[in-house]
């Protein structure tokens, strides 16, 4: 969700917050100027006007920012800004990296206005300084030690952090910003693309050093310059963009194929979300039967498809369909055997979510043997990929790859075939990449909210990967690539509070308390337009089902509402069985919640903290339905009492990434609306499942089916698309 905030304060609204501050004259030439500064996203911009002495309206553009975070801040920080009629404002708790970037654009208008852009900077104190900074990780703050000498930040040192239990990016976000926070002495440089908010944590603790100190950190803000110049590579058969797992399987199949192939990632790491996830489906692997079934096949794959022809209910992408199953298994093993990928088991921790004979369809990722390391959601594999694209690379000499160099669009000659790939590199280098193919492998879009508000109406909490903005998609579709199932819901298995509170405003219990409190289905469960989730029971009464049932849904989310009677009782008397026995799979917060029946005697200082951090609402259902913008008869109705004060506790699904995508065949080739194919473009992964699946229902649930595609159309691409260089 992003905006562009226009709201604008005039002078008398500025007079009658500001009180009666008096003003020098002659301390501004009058006039509008922009500063900006670099946010958690994007780069702010403020932009300002000043008479002689005052500033008199101020407009912030943060419409890169993502809007719950610094979005939502910005109205109130343009009202700080207007009454402080300076940079020295409080910022936004929970959008420190916004509310710096605010700051340091409003000074960079500030010296326009004045004539002072060539400022020094205030003087530090020299000494290492030990702060901390919300990141990422739902565990616990992110703790860092910056040494700051002679004006300069010499070191900088992460002492603790919890962003790595979910997956390798703060480590890519360490090793890739901190020397170039240091080289250019500067918190203004590009977060790491795929670890923006590890990189965000690390900046804030820089930020928070500086002031520390005794400095300004919006004076330390100036982003490097960026290049401007072209680069031409050419000499490729194959362009592969994005190296997340289908990206960098095509690689492999490519190069194996003979072709010479040239890969593009966005991020400062390959994988995307294929490196943390537990593992995919192989439907009869020849080695994993051999290894762990006495080389007997483990299902019957007929019964497989016959439920998915099923399932999505039309024959009309058959061919595709039987290419997902039939071919789970020795797209697998053709990896095992050229490209050492390596699994453990079958069936595991995970079964089919659906059909529970099919028990064995599931395997896992082998966890990185020197240290076994696994995420919150599957083992370290990244070690398998990188071994795997190493060799691949190795077949060719001409083979290469490089990352953070995002792709923006196809190039393509005068009659509109695709010649490449248009990119630029995080240093501002624009790369025309030539070649004879060109195979989408970008994941989806769920990290781009408008594309999310076209396709479903509303955004998606995420767990997934947010560099995956559609951008393949929209390169597709650029050269008249149709969309198949588009609409698909987006895999959401995870429930949470909509903001989770990542720093120590409460403890690790009270966080077990309040998720366990918004997310169980023990409690009257309202949708967001106040009636009783679902339509059949109007009873009150709980409905589990129905919870499970809109779990898939985009932007799911509902309310737990609980009476003054109810809360005061939970005081007294403790949590329910059930919602004592609620966990959070994947981002619990590693709190326990006391036994059913426990006294919860700091309930309201929980509730409070659920209240400022918008998870939480009191009030009448007159109050409630106004600021929930619900319709208050509905609400009244559900809820009982008009006169009643009522809790609502939010409670969010989170997704792993979306599903609708490009149309393709059943060569991965890419189809236009009439069927007929572009011949040298390909797309793979999330940025082709779609066509395994059925608009507007859940993505096949069989379990593991999403990296099975990776494995599937990864193979098929990369061998199709070197196919056409012969
Ligand atoms: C936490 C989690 C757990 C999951 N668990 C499972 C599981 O157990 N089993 C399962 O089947 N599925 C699981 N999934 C889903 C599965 O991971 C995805 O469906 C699958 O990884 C998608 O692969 P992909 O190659 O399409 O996307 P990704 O692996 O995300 O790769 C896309 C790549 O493209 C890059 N990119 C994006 N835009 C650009 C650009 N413009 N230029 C260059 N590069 C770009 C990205 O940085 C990324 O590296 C899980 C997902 C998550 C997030």
């Amino acid at each position: 969700m992003k905006k562009v905030l226009s709201t604008v304060l005039s002078t008398a609204m500025l007079l009658s917050l500001a009180g009666c501050s008096s003003k020098e004259t002659g301390k501004y030439t009058a006039g509008t100027y922009t500063g900006s500064g670099k946010g958690h996203s994007s780069d702010v911009k403020v932009t300002a006007t000043f008479s002689a002495s005052e500033i008199t309206k101020v407009e912030l553009d943060v419409s890169g920012e993502t809007e719950s975070i610094g979005g939502a801040a910005s109205e109130e920080l343009q009202k700080q800004i207007m009454k402080k009629q300076s940079s020295d404002i409080d910022g936004v708790t929970g959008a420190t990296e916004t509310s710096n970037a605010v700051k340091a654009a409003l000074e960079d208008a500030i010296a326009q206005a004045s004539g002072s852009e060539n400022k020094e900077k205030t003087a530090l104190k020299d000494g290492t300084y030990e702060e901390s900074a919300a990141s990422f990780g739902v565990m616990g703050l992110m703790k860092g030690e910056v040494t700051i000498k002679d004006n300069k930040i010499t070191d900088i040192k992460i002492t603790e952090e919890s962003d790595s239990l979910t997956a390798q990016w703060f480590q890519v976000a360490e090793s890739k910003l901190i020397p170039r926070i240091i080289e250019a002495q500067s918190v203004g440089v590009d977060s790491i693309t795929g670890a923006t908010t590890s990189s965000g944590a690390i900046k804030n603790i820089v930020s928070s050093a500086i002031e520390d100190a005794g400095g300004k950190s919006s004076e330390w803000m100036s982003a490097p310059e960026k290049s401007s110049e072209v680069k031409k590579i050419d000499g490729y058969d194959v362009i592969v963009v994005g190296l997340g797992g289908s990206g960098l399987l095509s690689y492999c199949s490519a190069a194996k194929a003979g072709a010479k192939v040239f890969g593009l990632e966005a991020a400062g790491e390959i994988g995307g979300n294929s490196a943390s996830v537990y593992g995919p489906m192989a439907l009869n692997s020849k080695n994993l039967a051999e290894k762990y079934n006495d080389g007997k096949d483990y299902i019957n794959e007929d019964d497989v498809y016959n439920t998915w022809i099923d399932y999505v209910g039309t024959d009309e992408k058959a061919d595709v369909i039987k290419k997902a199953v039939y071919e789970s298994g020795s797209a697998l093993d053709y990896y095992m055997n050229n490209f050492d990928f390596s699994f453990d088991g079958m069936g595991g921790l995970l079964g089919s979510f659906v059909v529970p004979s099919w028990d064995k369809e599931w395997t896992v990722y082998t966890a990185d043997e020197e240290n076994s390391k696994w995420y919150a959601f599957g083992p370290d594999h990244t070690y398998q990929f990188q071994a795997a694209l190493d060799k691949a690379k190795a077949m060719n000499d001409k083979n290469d790859y490089m990352l953070e160099l995002t792709a923006e669009e196809l190039l393509t000659d005068k009659d509109g075939n695709v010649t490449g790939v248009k990119a630029v590199s995080y240093d501002g280098t624009t790369y025309e990449i030539s070649g004879k193919s060109v195979i989408l492998a970008t994941g989806g879009f769920l990290g781009n909210d408008e594309m999310l508000k076209e396709v479903y109406g509303s955004t998606v909490k995420s767990i997934g990967d947010t560099v995956n903005d559609g951008t393949g998609i929209k390169m597709g579709q650029s050269v008249g690539g149709a969309t198949y199932a588009l609409g698909t819901l987006p895999m959401i298995h995870v429930s949470q509070i909509p903001n989770i509170i990542r720093d120590d405003s409460l403890t690790a219990d009270q966080k077990a308390i309040l998720s366990a409190i918004a997310t169980t289905t023990d409690a009257k469960e309202i949708d967001e337009t106040g009636k009783i989730l679902g339509t059949k029971d109007e009873s009150g009464t709980t409905n589990s089902e129905l919870t499970v049932g809109i779990a898939y849904a985009p932007g799911f989310h509902y309310y737990n509402a609980y009476s003054q009677e109810e809360i005061d009782s939970m005081k007294k008397n403790g949590l329910s069985e059930t919602t004592a026995a609620v966990s959070i799979f994947g981002l619990g917060q590693g709190g326990k919640v006391p036994a059913a029946g426990t006294a919860i005697e700091d309930l309201d200082q929980i509730i409070d903290v659920a209240i400022d951090t918008n998870n939480a609402w009191k009030g009448t259902p007159e109050e409630l339905a106004k600021a929930l913008n619900m319709d208050e008869e509905a609400l009244t109705k559900a809820l009982g009492d008009a006169d009643t004060t009522y809790y609502l506790f939010e409670c969010a699904g989170y997704s792993y990434g979306t599903v609708g995508s490009l149309d393709v065949d059943e060569n991965m080739n890419v189809l236009k609306e009439d069927g007929t194919s572009i011949k040298n473009l390909f797309a793979v992964g999330q940025d082709s499942e779609g066509v395994c699946n059925k608009e507007g229902e859940a993505y096949s649930p069989w379990g593991g089916q999403a990296q099975s595609w990776t494995f599937v159309s990864g193979k098929i691409a990369g061998e199709a698309a070197a196919a056409l260089t012969k």
